[in-house]
């Protein structure tokens, strides 16, 4: 499903080149839960990124269901990220928006009747446990909540892909359980293909399917999970 073929990408730092990919090839196939660890710095962030373009980067390929993403046109890439949604480690909500306001944002961005919008927001949160919480805002919610409330919004367009960048590093440890226990759910459910990055083993442990280990700008290690944390 997701092919990445030598992907470099540098930033200018202090007027110098410093890579943060430095040639990552990785294949992800569809209805996986795909965990990339490593040391902060190591360039799960940069790489995550990449996948949805929010990061360009310098060389080599991405390749989604036959097209390489880096040579899409704005119009291919609104398309494409409508199959791509993300979640992230500080929920990234609205703040002036109740919880139904910030789960109706992407479906009235992509331009739904009222009636539609109505019925998508309902199902949405009862998929993530949050039918009675329509109306409150998210500072009276707590942080399991609040990122239920941001995975119904990223499941909105219905995605084919869920990136999660440190989704569960600012949430305890039950919490931690209960969302990665939904992320396995939607991905039983639907199908859908989760690409995760943590520096927490647990989560790996808990929820992915296959790992890959990055060092330093490059993976070091990749395969099912019992094979990567079994091997000498
Ligand atoms: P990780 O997610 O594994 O912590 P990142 O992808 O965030 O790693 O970072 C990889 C490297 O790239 C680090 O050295 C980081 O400082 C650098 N980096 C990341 N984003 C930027 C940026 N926007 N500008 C400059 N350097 C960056
Ligand atoms: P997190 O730990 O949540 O990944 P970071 O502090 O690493 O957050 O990054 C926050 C933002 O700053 C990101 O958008 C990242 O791309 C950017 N960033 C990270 N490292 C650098 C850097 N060395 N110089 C400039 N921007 C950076």
């Amino acid at each position: 499903m997701i092919e990445i073929k030598n992907l470099k990408k540098s930033y200018l730092v202090n007027g110098k080149n410093s890579e943060a990919l430095k040639g990552i090839n990785l294949k992800i196939e569809k209805g996986q839960v795909f965990g990339i660890i490593g040391k902060s710095g190591a360039g799960k962030s940069t790489l995550l990124r990449c996948l949805n373009l929010l990061e360009i980067p310098d060389e080599g390929q991405i390749i989604v269901e036959g097209e390489d993403i880096t040579k899409f046109n704005k119009r291919e890439l609104r398309e494409y990220r409508k199959n791509v949604s993300m979640i992230f480690q500080h929920f990234n909500l609205l703040s002036n928006s109740n919880v139904y306001k910030n789960v109706a944002f992407p479906l009235e961005i992509a331009g739904y009747k009222r009636e539609y919008i109505d019925k998508r927001v309902k199902e949405l949160l009862e998929i993530v446990g949050l039918e009675d919480k329509e109306r409150e805002y998210p500072s009276n919610l707590s942080g399991g909540q609040k990122q239920r409330v941001a995975i119904a919004r990223a499941l909105a367009n219905n995605p084919k892909i869920l990136l999660c960048d440190e989704a569960t590093s600012a949430l305890d440890p039950l919490t931690t359980k209960q969302i990665l226990d939904l992320l396995l759910h939607l991905n039983n459910k639907f199908g859908l293909t989760i690409v995760l990055i943590t520096h927490e083993m647990d989560v790996v442990e808990r929820i992915c399917s296959h790992v890959a280990v990055m060092e330093n700008g490059l993976i070091v290690e990749v395969g099912k999970k019992d094979e990567v944390f079994n091997s000498p």
